[in-house]
């Protein structure tokens, strides 16, 4: 089969491999019937993820039906439509049973899928401990507003926990891409007073005005202030992070009120410092990472309630041959592009 693969130096294209077989019992073979383009494949063509193994298929933003299971996995039958989580994890280790899957112990543990060992865009995939990592689609749920529900959406699903949002707060998200405005909208869930969202770009800005009407968009230059300004006690209660620029960083700590929690979800290409003797006393709480990617059953049902749709996200959709195309596209972020969907 056709598979889109890493070729180390800068370089992706095409490949001929063999259909995955089965090789553990906890394993399941999907056939993908809709994948994306996370900004991750973009890193790893970079070479900032120095364990992407080279010549690995990438993709790992999925839906599919599947098509065969090892011995052991009960819940899933061939012809199930699943979503599939972007870490596959053991469920038993001492990482797993406190639900910080992206630490699997295992050796196909954490984030595997599309990086490690073969990702998404081809006609089928192994996936590790299929008991863990799929979840059924409700029916009444399309592929398009699954598809996210494995990665980005499950990223602002985890952020947004994470930043422990209560009633009434005002809640900072830093970056209006794809992340952003996931994070923004499974932080409105929880019942904040207002959600804002920064972003530079204004064309992301009235993309977010149509289409997630309840979060509110706003340039960076006078965020910080604006931000103060709304809040009832000097600043956000709650900040998420998903801009990854050092200007980014720096307002996340910021346009934080005192004892807010910092949620840093955006990756970096290098470090970034605290100037900590200026914040002592403002007492922050930093949570950073990659997401512990397991949180599919609640998306899918909140998707399925008709309480989350970020289905708007995916402003292209391309067929399988034509992602160059798409990669392309993405990469450039031409035409307004948010995410793309490949289809098969
Ligand atoms: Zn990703
Ligand atoms: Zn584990």
């Amino acid at each position: 089969m056709k598979a889109f693969c890493y070729l180390g130096n800068g370089k992706l294209g095409w490949a001929d491999k063999p259909e995955p077989k089965i090789t553990d019992a906890r394993d399941a073979i999907v056939r993908v019937t809709m994948s994306s383009i996370c900004t991750s494949d973009l890193h790893i063509k970079g070479g900032f993820v120095p364990r992407a193994k080279l010549g690995v298929t990438l993709g790992h933003e999925l839906v599919g039906v599947v098509e065969q299971t090892g011995r052991s996995i009960s819940g899933l039958r061939a012809g199930d439509r699943v979503a599939v989580n972007v870490e596959t994890f053991c469920g038993e280790c001492f990482f797993c049973r406190r639900g910080w899957v992206n630490n699997c112990e295992s050796d196909e543990g954490g984030w595997a899928i599309g990086c490690r060992i073969d990702g998404a865009q081809a006609k089928y995939i192994r996936v590790p401990f299929a008991d863990t990592g799929l979840t059924l689609i409700p029916d009444g749920v399309t592929d398009k507003q699954a598809l996210l529900t494995g990665d980005v959406l499950a990223t602002g699903y985890w952020a947004a926990t994470l930043a422990e949002i209560s009633e009434g707060d005002t809640v900072l998200v830093i970056g209006g891409g794809p992340v952003g405005i996931c994070c923004g909208e499974c932080a409105r869930l929880k019942g904040p007073a207002r959600v804002i969202v920064c972003e530079a770009d204004a064309g992301r800005r009235r993309f977010i005005a149509e289409h997630f009407p309840a979060l509110t968009a706003v340039p960076p230059s006078g965020a910080v202030e604006y931000v103060r300004n709304v809040s009832a006690h000097g600043g956000a209660d709650a900040v998420i992070e998903a801009a990854g620029s050092a200007q980014s960083f720096e307002m996340a700590y910021t346009a934080a009120r005192p004892n807010a929690v910092v949620v840093i979800a955006a990756m970096y290409e290098s470090g970034m410092t605290l100037p900590l003797p200026d914040m002592y006393g403002k007492n922050l709480v930093f949570k950073t990472g990659g997401v512990d990617g397991h949180y599919c059953k609640e998306e899918l049902s909140l998707i399925a309630e008709g309480k989350l749709d970020v289905s708007p996200l995916i402003t292209h959709v391309f067929g399988f041959k034509d992602l160059e195309a798409a990669y392309e596209l993405f990469s450039e972020r031409r035409d307004g592009v948010m995410k793309v969907g490949i289809t098969m």
